[in-house]
């Protein structure tokens, strides 16, 4: 009987344990909420390689991966 009741009390405090754990995980803030916003993306002319827009080279057909890409297709 004593074991028993000892094993209640303990089966009680974990179960506490977990709704305390999961209410202070819901009410912490998420760090996560500065993702990064996602990046236009260009093809290459050349050879198609997606490469973001920021780092792209512009020719006068399209963009290129590579100023050896730009110079072949536009010499
Ligand atoms: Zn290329």
């Amino acid at each position: 009987m004593r074991f028993l009741l000892v094993f209640l009390v303990v089966l009680v405090l974990a179960w506490r344990w977990r709704v305390w754990r999961e209410t202070r995980r819901r009410n912490t803030p998420r760090t996560k909420t500065n993702t990064p916003k996602s990046i236009g993306m260009v093809a290459c002319h050349h050879c198609g390689m997606h490469v973001p827009v920021h780092d792209a080279l512009a020719g006068t057909l399209g963009q290129y991966c590579s100023v050896a890409h730009r110079q072949h297709c536009e010499p």
